[in-house]
């Protein structure tokens, strides 16, 4: 099969930034070299803010310069402390922020459906120091938002989502960024939605406004006033007219990584030694990410993940080790499916500049190597 034609056996990185045309780029940035206003809520920033609430049909966004700070700056703004019941299925971001913010995880196994926290172990996890839920829409899968919230109203807690893979996903019509207290987003380079480094709250209650302005901005209120132990959080005009670039681009892009998902899913739909990533009817997905369990297990998964790389192929181990196995912790936690689903899943090359050729070369190698292991 390996021919000599570069372009088809050129390696194949798991994503890629989508871009915005550069002379798009450059006109949007040229105002800066007269204004001078480069950050501190200039008006690309401000610009965006209003954009991404009229894209998500959500009351308020705010921008700050990366995901983990939105991540932070929310746990601050929400006041928690305590516990606060999480999932170990996610990035390194999730947990790290709740421990950098003296806040001890607590945490809940995965449903072995879509991956997201499983609703039914919450309940018995929830102790008088809880204070919050923190799940993730992992891979852009919506978590059982009603029963969530159903048990945040029953017991006093706060919910904040991390939306980081589901820019754009909406669930029964209604878009994540509206569910939960706050809404955490990355618009991180390999996002679905980018702004280079980037990321947002977004609320229904404009309570929050406020208290976020101060938070990544020092406490500031005023050239004479600070109010609160703030810390810095800003986005950039740099960063922002990125996303003004990308917002219109959006829609294209999530048809494309569509078309490719599609493609993906009919040429391994039939592959016994795989499950795919199912799709919720409810759902309207962005298709951010292509996860695959290799089902006989870690060795397996391993060594398909040796044999991609042998022809090429960078697919990722996403998310593998699980948080709770990480060096830096020694979580002693039960979490069987998470587990499970660790040891097991690869996320295939999946970006809007990629072709259909290169998913069939990718299933190709698959479906001819596969049997074996
Ligand atoms: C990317 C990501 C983050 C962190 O976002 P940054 O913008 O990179 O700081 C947090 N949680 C999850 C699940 C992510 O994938």
């Amino acid at each position: 099969m390996s021919g000599s034609n570069v372009e088809t056996d050129a390696v194949i990185p798991v994503t890629r930034p989508s871009m915005p045309d550069f002379d798009t780029y450059v006109e949007m940035i040229r105002p800066l070299w007269e204004s001078r206003h480069l950050s501190n809520r200039g008006e690309n920033v401000r610009a965006l803010e209003e954009e991404l609430e009229q894209r998500l049909h959500v009351p308020h966004v705010s921008l700050l310069t990366n995901g983990h700070l939105a991540l932070e700056t929310a746990i601050d703004v929400l006041g928690l402390t305590g516990e606060v019941i999480t999932t170990p299925f996610t990035f390194a971001s999730t947990t790290h922020a709740l421990i950098r913010k003296q806040i001890t995880p607590v945490f809940c196994d995965i449903n072995p459906v879509d991956y997201t926290i499983d609703v039914n172990k919450i309940e018995a996890l929830i102790t008088e120091r809880t204070t919050a839920i923190l799940p993730v829409h992992v891979y852009g899968n919506v978590c059982d938002v009603e029963a969530i919230e159903q048990l945040a109203k029953r017991h006093g807690l706060r919910v904040l989502y991390d939306a980081a893979h589901a820019f754009g996903v909406r669930h029964d019509g209604r878009d994540v960024s509206t569910f939960g207290d706050l809404t955490m987003f990355s618009f991180h380079a390999t996002k679905v939605f980018h702004t280079i480094e980037g990321g947002a709250l977004t609320f229904r209650d404009a309570r929050y406004v406020e208290a976020i302005h101060q938070a990544v901005n020092f406490g500031i209120t005023g050239p004479e006033s600070v109010e609160s132990v703030g810390g810095n959080a800003k986005m950039n005009e740099f960063q922002a007219a990125m996303g003004r670039c990308n917002l219109p681009r959006i829609d294209a892009d999530i048809e494309k990584r569509k078309r490719l998902v599609e493609r993906y899913d009919t040429r391994l739909g039939n592959a016994s030694f795989l499950r795919l990533n199912l799709r919720n009817e409810r759902t309207e997905s962005n298709y951010a990410y292509y996860p695959v369990l290799v089902t006989k297990g870690r060795a397996a998964r391993d060594d398909m993940m040796a044999y991609l790389a042998q022809h090429g192929i960078l697919a990722r181990k996403y998310f593998y080790p699980l948080v709770t196995d990480f060096s830096c912790y020694a979580f002693d936690a039960s979490v069987p499916n998470a587990t499970y689903v660790s040891d097991r899943v690869i996320t295939l090359p999946l970006y809007p500049d990629m072709t259909m050729e290169m998913v069939d070369r990718i299933c190709d190698v698959i479906l001819e190597g596969g049997n074996e292991r």
